[in-house]
């Protein structure tokens, strides 16, 4: 199957910026990094749902669709961006997220509700509502287009296969050779995408996962099963052993996934104030400050870069969450000891 010809609808603008991260370069010494800024992809904050949902929208458009549904945390990032495109592209935006309603709205559902997404709170019957809310809309005369968890399956993970081409290009056109490419794990879409992508278009990088909550003892073989199966779903020549891949969970007194799924931790925090403080580039706590304390780990320990050697982060957008209660909360301490707040005398 020719990759190039599969059918998508334009959503952000690319390619996104490729930089290079001189300061924090010379500051730790591990060779040259740089940072892939599908943070800044778009629509409404973007970040890499974007890349998916071109795919998975043109589908959606296609077949015919006149809502699209989809799955997440109450904070899901994933489902803010597709809200932003089903808004654009006519569809009605519908988000079934897990758990009771919360008291107030903050990051992402403060965006959700302002675009006029239809939030449904499934408690823990997350299928149950799913398939109640599917009713509901179909009886209405709707067809519902329904999105798995993070936009990952076939058609979503088209969008990083065919982000390495846009890299490679990239990296040609700079003079680059990187040894290592390192993106948050979380629903698999974007890592498994790029791994496929880095083997079918010849990458002289390896793609380093770094898990954003406690990896199950299978991530590794689910990660290869999904990236096996999705090549053989498009034809390619692609195949890989759970042994091939590179998914790093850190110390096991210090998980980089730290202790749960968007929980905040002082390490991830100590990670994002570094780049903030270092190159003014904004991290989230939930997924890309977790990736990021995970390779400014490796690279202190050795296990990443080293003299002559460049390595690039992939920003993965998500700095909404950094305006959820729970996180302002986390961060105001740690803020207030570490900047000077003044008043004149
Ligand atoms: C969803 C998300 C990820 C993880 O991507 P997956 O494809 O689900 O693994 C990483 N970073 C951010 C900011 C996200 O919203």
């Amino acid at each position: 199957m020719n990759l190039e010809q599969m059918g998508k609808v334009s959503l952000g603008a690319y390619p996104t910026p490729l930089e290079k991260m001189a300061r924090l370069s010379e500051k730790l010494g591990r060779g040259t990094l740089y940072i892939k800024r599908d943070d800044a992809t778009g629509p409404a904050f973007g970040g890499n749902k974007t890349r998916k949902l071109e795919y998975v929208m043109q589908e959606a458009l296609a077949g015919g669709y006149t809502a699209m549904l989809t799955v997440g945390g109450p904070q899901t990032n994933h489902g803010r961006t597709t809200v932003a495109a089903a808004v654009q592209l006519g569809l009605k935006p519908i988000l079934v997220l897990g758990g009771p309603p919360p008291e107030t709205l903050s990051g992402n559902l403060v965006l959700d509700a302002m675009m006029g997404t239809d939030l449904v709170f499934a408690g823990d019957d997350m299928e149950g509502a799913v398939a109640a809310t599917i009713e509901r809309y179909e009886r209405a005369g709707d067809r519902v287009y329904f999105l798995p968890l993070g936009g990952t399956g076939y058609v979503g993970m088209l969008g990083y296969i065919m982000a390495v081409p846009e890299l490679l290009r990239q990296i040609e056109q700079m003079g680059l050779r990187p040894s290592a490419l390192v993106c948050a794990a979380g629903s698999l879409g974007t890592y498994c995408g790029l791994v496929l992508g880095a083997r079918h278009f010849k990458a002289p990088f390896e793609v380093v996962g770094i898990p954003v909550s406690p990896p199950a003892a299978d991530f590794k073989a689910r990660a290869a099963a999904l990236i096996n199966d999705c090549s053989a779903h498009y034809g390619l020549a692609v195949r890989v052993d759970e042994r091939d891949l590179r998914i790093e969970n850190g110390p096991a007194d210090a998980p980089y996934s730290g202790a749960a799924y968007n929980q905040p931790d002082p390490l991830t925090r100590a990670a994002m104030f570094e780049l903030a403080r270092s190159e003014g580039i904004l991290l989230d706590p939930v997924y890309t400050g977790k990736a990021f304390r995970g390779m400014l780990d490796l690279l202190q320990r050795g296990e990443l870069g080293g003299a002559g050697e460049e390595v690039i982060f992939l920003h993965t957008g998500g700095a909404v969450a950094l305006w959820t209660r729970e996180h302002l909360d986390a961060m105001q301490q740690d803020l207030r000891d570490n900047c000077q707040i003044r008043t004149l005398p």
